[in-house]
């Protein structure tokens, strides 16, 4: 099986049906009734070695394109105003 980023595919596995767990399979940014799409696990912090659970995020792929976009400092202050799921972990 091909390795993508710095986690096996058994890894990456676990960890993004954990987060989808967590945060409800859907993008966390999209709105309630969006359509479902293909999702992608987001690192806040860039880091892609930093696979803990407070570090990632479920994401559609045109959010996950965009979060690319933004400074760590605004992509944290954009996921305390939308995502409201994640306080609980904290
Ligand atoms: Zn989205």
């Amino acid at each position: 099986m091909p390795t993508r980023g710095h986690l096996s595919g058994n890894a990456r596995k676990f960890a993004f049906m954990y987060i989808a767990e967590r945060d409800g399979n859907r993008c966390l940014l999209c709105p309630k009734d969006a359509p479902i799409t293909a999702l992608e696990l987001e690192h806040v912090d860039n880091n892609t070695n930093n696979n803990h659970p407070t570090n990632l995020r479920l994401l559609c792929r045109r959010h996950n394109l965009e979060m690319r976009k933004l400074s760590i400092v605004d992509k944290r202050k954009l996921y305390l105003k939308h995502g409201r799921r994640i306080m609980r972990e904290r």
